[in-house]
């Protein structure tokens, strides 16, 4: 069965484009121009991933990443036009999986696309088909638990919200801890090769983890900047 895009664009002409190309590949596709039919035909037709722009008519790109979060974790792709929209993705935890910024090229997004939809199906096959690996079933650093079979993670035995990504990625640094990690080993690692985003989706991801899991996030101990390096679990 073909997977399910919706495109939120309102300028018609990049929402057409975008509709069309995705067709050819495949998706079946549905379109809105406005952030309040973006969340009516989210909630009808139930997409396998959202590609959603931030300046949108009556509710913009934020508050639909925001709504749409609460509801359904379909990966969500913003569409993000200058440097401060990114800033605003980044800064206010808003539940996105992934941006890109325009102008884009057709085949960056495509591999966006394609990349984003393959990781959750490995991720719930992954829950899914996985053997239990007794050994390792449960990673320990003090107060902070990770259970790989249930794909949780307990603070102070108190459950985190981690989207998969951000689990994925502090399951690399638990089994890398010490090491320092370059941003474009951990890119490699745990977004896989054919990923065409940069390394400031490392960052992104690092600071939404510090978030969770830090004391105080501004001052890290557990996650630390390596200068020139990267970054280091330091457990
Ligand atoms: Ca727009």
């Amino acid at each position: 069965m073909a997977d399910k895009i919706l495109v939120v664009e309102d300028e018609i002409t990049l929402q057409e484009t975008l509709a069309y190309n995705l067709k050819q590949q495949g998706y079946e596709v549905e379109t809105a121009g406005d952030g309040k039919a973006a969340i009516e035909t989210a909630r009808r037709f139930q997409p396998d991933l959202i590609l959603l722009d931030i300046m949108l008519p009556i509710l913009d790109g934020i508050e639909v990443c925001r709504i749409l979060r609460q509801e359904m974790n379909m990966p969500i792709l913003m569409l993000t036009a200058r440097d401060d929209e990114i800033d605003r993705v980044i800064g206010l935890e808003i539940g996105a999986d992934d941006y890109i910024t325009k102008p884009f090229s057709m085949r960056e997004l495509m591999a966006r696309v394609k990349a984003n939809l393959r990781r959750t199906r490995l991720d719930k096959e992954g829950a899914q088909a996985l053997p239990a690996q007794p050994d390792n079933e449960i990673i320990r650093f003090n107060n902070l638990l990770l259970d790989l079979k249930r794909r949780e993670v307990l603070l102070d035995e108190k459950p985190l919200t981690l989207k998969p990504k951000e689990f994925d990625l502090l399951l690399y640094l638990a089994r890398h801890r010490g090491q320092a990690l370059s941003r474009d080993m951990i890119l490699e690692q745990v977004w896989g090769w054919e990923y065409t985003g940069n390394t400031r989706t490392v960052d992104v991801h690092m600071s939404w983890l510090r978030e969770k899991i830090e004391r105080d996030p501004a001052h890290p101990v557990r996650i630390v900047t390596v200068r020139g390096a990267g970054y280091r679990f330091e457990g």
